[in-house]
């Protein structure tokens, strides 16, 4: 794969990414979907779903930059929310639009690569900050955060885990 970027920087610099893309793309009040739409609207992407599981879950990128993020027909709206966010980073962070070629890339697996990427969607989806004073107003309840920041429940238990709330 010739435009693949094997390596991001640091967690902070990740997180710093994700923090620049979402002051960029989100309007206060905003649901979750019309914030992911509007930063792939913005930057040539869409979403297919697909029945075969194989295809779901990963990220194509087009030799002129534009892209495809394959959903699986047989997970959740929640769930799809933070795996489109790990294929935004995927593109944002791991993608050289400017080389030439397709790329593709996949939920699976547990390189740097991965890591980057589910850091970039944690901080894009759950701010930090956000996140935390939530966290205090709704006693670590990860149903409640789950609900309010519209991931699956078990990704806001990693993000309490992660940002030691927990
Ligand atoms: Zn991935």
């Amino acid at each position: 794969m010739p435009n693949e970027v094997q390596f991001a920087g640091t967690k902070a610099e990740v997180c710093q990414r994700a923090k620049a893309i979402r002051s960029q793309y989100f309007k206060d009040k905003m649901s979750v979907n019309d914030f992911l739409s509007s930063i792939m609207d913005e930057n040539n992407g869409n979403v297919q779903y697909s029945d075969t599981v194989e295809r779901g879950e990963t990220l194509k990128v087009n030799a002129d930059g534009s892209f495809v993020i394959y959903l699986s027909n047989a997970t959740s709206q929640l769930r799809d929310n933070f795996t489109i966010a790990h294929e935004l980073g995927h593109y944002f962070l791991h993608t050289d639009i400017k080389a030439p070629g397709d790329c593709i890339h996949t939920r699976r697996g547990s390189n740097r690569k991965e890591w980057e990427a589910n850091w970039f969607a944690a901080e894009l989806l759950m701010p930090a900050e956000e996140f935390t004073a939530a966290a205090k107003e709704h006693n670590n309840n990860a149903y409640r955060l789950a609900t309010l920041f519209e991931v699956s429940p078990s990704a806001a238990m990693v993000r309490l885990t992660a940002l030691n709330l927990d």
